[in-house]
């Protein structure tokens, strides 16, 4: 029996939490931020359908400009929350599906909430943009307080595995040329 690769289990405050959307075609990304709620960068044409009269976040609800607080229900869509995994190894972070986890470190949760929640409040991440300014980016500037790297550093790891590859194939090579 074998360890199951990950445990499926419900988001904790300061979690990146991501969902698909429209069959698959991209993900959406937010910050669980506790009570049920979420904070998340959605882009003007694709406003999330918010339940109409939502009970759980109604009340509750946020949203200024382009940053909206609504309930875990209302963020889901329906669809099943996984949790985007910090601080992975440069070949995970290879291995593993785009826009699923990021190598480097998450900050503490309060600090992840906190900057999610100043955001939130300044409307301060700016126009939604699909490539650069989009919601998978909020959340990693929220957990990690920058946005600028995490593309170049699969680049990096890429030309790192290259590189080891490439170590690994001359190395076969030698022992083959020994016998
Ligand atoms: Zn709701």
């Amino acid at each position: 029996m074998g360890q199951p690769q990950s445990k499926p289990r419900f988001p904790q405050p300061g979690d990146h939490i991501y969902c698909e959307r429209k069959g698959g075609f991209y993900d959406h990304h937010g910050i669980y931020v506790g009570d049920n709620m979420v904070i998340h960068l959605r882009g003007a044409a694709k406003k999330l359908g918010e339940l109409p009269g939502c009970q759980k976040c109604g009340d509750k609800r946020v949203e200024n400009g382009e940053i909206a607080k609504v309930c875990i229900d209302c963020f889901l869509d329906g669809e099943t929350p996984q949790i985007y995994d910090y601080g992975v190894s440069s070949l995970e972070f290879e291995c593993r599906k785009r826009g699923t986890c990021c190598p480097r470190h998450s900050k503490p949760p309060h600090e992840v909430i906190s900057t999610a929640t100043d955001l939130l409040e300044q409307n301060g991440f700016g126009p939604y943009d699909m490539f650069t300014n989009n919601c998978e980016h909020f959340a990693v500037y929220c957990k990690t307080g920058s946005t600028a790297s995490f593309q170049v550093e699969r680049v990096i790891a890429t030309c790192s595995v290259g590189i080891l590859a490439g170590a690994a194939v001359g190395l076969f090579r030698n022992a083959l040329a020994k016998h």
